[in-house]
């Protein structure tokens, strides 16, 4: 198992977001978590990257606790957060933003490899590479935060809504490529509204209504409810 959240609670103050929540990630899989505005989709990412400390229950990741890790230390470990609302550095430019990527890495042929890799599953970001980010359109700027996060070769790839406010093609583009990014040996962990595109393409798939898991299942079977079909897929 790569990645295990075992019962875990968190609260803001005195509002507790996630009631003992587990899921759990093994190595390969795309697996999505679903759920309405609120649900607590965001948290638990941020809870997975060391952003939020747990109020109780364990992370552990590769076999490792890390539940009071600091977040700057699990990055190297494999664990990357690509975040909601795409969080470029609007006044670098697309190379610099790559290159801040890869950061913790030393393995310079390695990392000139990801560069040349990110390029060819985003050729609009190598024709751009010059541009400063915050001038971008919304679609380049969520390339460039999913490519950013792959130039630190994570094992452990964490998608908060990568379709959040694009052109459904663009959506269509951005979803084949974390399907290839998988097949290339990532492991993804995705949060999506869109819950149709993202069980389609996930191996598996969990349901999280206020701070709880309601459901779980493989992508397929979950896409198939007749619950979550009316509740998060637009269909009576
Ligand atoms: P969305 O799809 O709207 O982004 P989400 O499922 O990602 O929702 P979270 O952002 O994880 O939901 O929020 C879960 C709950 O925690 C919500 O009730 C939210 O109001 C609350 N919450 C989130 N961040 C904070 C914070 N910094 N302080 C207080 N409450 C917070």
């Amino acid at each position: 198992m790569l990645l295990e959240l075992d019962d875990i609670t968190l609260r803001y103050g005195r509002i507790e977001a996630l009631h003992g929540l587990s899921i759990h990630v093994e190595e390969g899989e795309i697996v999505a978590l679903i759920g309405a505005n609120g649900a607590g989709k965001t948290t638990t990412m941020r809870a997975i990257s060391g952003l939020n400390p747990l109020a109780s229950g364990k992370i552990r990741f590769a076999g490792k606790d890390i539940t009071t890790m600091r977040a700057d230390l699990r990055v190297p470990l494999g664990i990357c957060q690509s975040p909601e609302g795409r969080g470029v550095f609007p006044g670098m430019t697309v190379l610099e933003n790559l290159d801040m990527g890869a950061y913790t890495r030393k393995d310079r042929a390695g990392v000139a490899a990801d560069l040349k890799r990110v390029f060819e599953l985003f050729p609009r970001l190598e024709e751009r590479q010059k541009q400063i980010s915050g001038t971008m359109s919304g679609g380049e700027q969520q390339m460039l935060a999913v490519g950013r996060a792959l130039m630190s070769r994570p094992k452990l790839l964490l998608l908060d809504e990568p379709s959040m406010g694009l052109a459904p093609m663009i959506i269509q583009q951005i979803f084949d490529i974390i399907v290839e990014i998988n097949q290339q040996g990532t492991t993804v962990l995705l949060v999506e509204q869109n819950a149709q595109q993202a069980l389609a393409r996930a191996h598996r798939g969990y349901v999280l209504e206020t701070g709880r898991i309601v459901k779980e299942g493989t992508g397929q079977d979950l896409l198939h409810d007749p619950a979550v079909k009316e509740a998060y897929l637009g269909v009576a």
